[in-house]
């Protein structure tokens, strides 16, 4: 039973960092996108008010593992090595790294990429390691946010951006003389984490997730963030 009295419902944190749109960014002091209404729609399915804390990417984790959070939600990628650290709900969408470039940039597919590019990420992101594995740590500039690597790129301090496709599409919108690259540099899955020993609340989740897609309520709310 849901129950509906706000003053005796329990809580549901979630915590993201709200630099990553459409899945989550600040309209006013408000925490907005995909992530923040999928949560809501889970937190309305199990009866929980949810409340939203915005924080460093890369302090999403330690704050999920030491239980400061119950769950965390930030277009995160499933890797094995999170896994170590956090349990993972069933996937909710996929991601693809795309990389960003000044618009008649030299480089024009994932293999002009070399240890010499100057290649900007987000701080503690997927596309940070993977850069780095693949073309070595000091080829890689991290940014806390992915909207100043944008800027850096602009400025022509770096060379390309390698990003979630969605915030990268986002960023390439809202700034002139950029361009996607059609080359995906990796493709992944985002779901939602808990502390390891949480198995209660991710099979409660689970549940509200598999409900959610089933009555078409997850695709209702990435057609309002995501336009075909
Ligand atoms: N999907 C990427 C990751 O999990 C980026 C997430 C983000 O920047 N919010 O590392």
């Amino acid at each position: 039973d849901t129950n509906t009295d706000t003053d005796t419902q329990e809580t549901l944190t979630m915590v993201t960092n709200a630099e990553f749109p459409p899945y989550e960014y600040k309209e006013g002091d408000k925490v907005v996108g995909i992530d923040a209404d999928v949560a809501q729609a889970i937190a309305d399915k199990l009866g929980m008010k949810l409340e939203i804390v915005d924080t460093k990417f890369d302090a999403i984790i330690p704050g999920v593992q030491s239980g400061k959070y119950d769950m965390g939600m930030a277009g995160m990628t499933v890797t094995p090595e999170r896994e170590q650290s956090v349990a993972f709900s069933d996937s909710y969408a996929t991601g693809i790294q795309s990389i960003i470039v000044k618009q008649g940039s030299d480089i024009k597919s994932v293999d002009d990429l070399s240890e010499k590019t100057k290649i900007g990420v987000q701080l503690g992101t997927t596309g940070d390691i993977y850069a780095k594995d693949d073309f070595g740590d000091e080829a890689v500039q991290e940014f806390d946010k992915g909207a100043d690597a944008v800027q850096a790129l602009l400025a022509g301090k770096i060379d390309c951006v390698i990003i979630d496709n969605e915030p990268a599409k986002s960023f390439v919108a809202s700034n002139e003389g950029l361009e996607i690259l059609n080359t995906s540099y990796a493709e992944e899955e985002y779901a939602i984490c808990f502390k390891k020993d949480n198995t209660e609340l991710q099979t409660k989740v689970n549940g509200a997730l598999k409900e959610l897609i089933a009555d078409g309520t997850l695709q209702e709310i990435v057609n309002k963030y995501i336009k075909a």
